[in-house]
């Protein structure tokens, strides 16, 4: 299970990208973490990247993955002050 520290750092969503899973030879379709529903791995996976292999055990139902936590891009709080733009 993915654990966190600060909460201030996540917030939940009731979007559907969360419900979609992707076999393992597909490109994920966003960037964050995934859980496999057959063996509960979890990996970090960049949008537009192929899923990797991982040691499935051959006893779990079949690889899916499903995203758990999605990340965010939005870099411009990050930013210092002086090169922000103004609005
Ligand atoms: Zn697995």
């Amino acid at each position: 299970m993915a654990i966190f520290k600060e909460m201030r750092r996540v917030r939940p969503s009731s979007s559907k990208a969360f419900d979609r899973t992707f076999g393992p030879h597909m490109d994920a379709a966003y960037s964050g973490i995934y859980r496999c529903t057959g063996c509960e791995r979890e990996i970090a996976v960049e949008g537009g990247r192929r899923f990797p292999n991982h040691p499935h055990p051959p006893a779990c139902p079949a690889i899916l993955w499903q995203l758990i936590v999605s990340v965010s891009h939005n870099v411009a709080e990050c930013v210092p002050a002086k090169f922000r733009r103004q609005a």
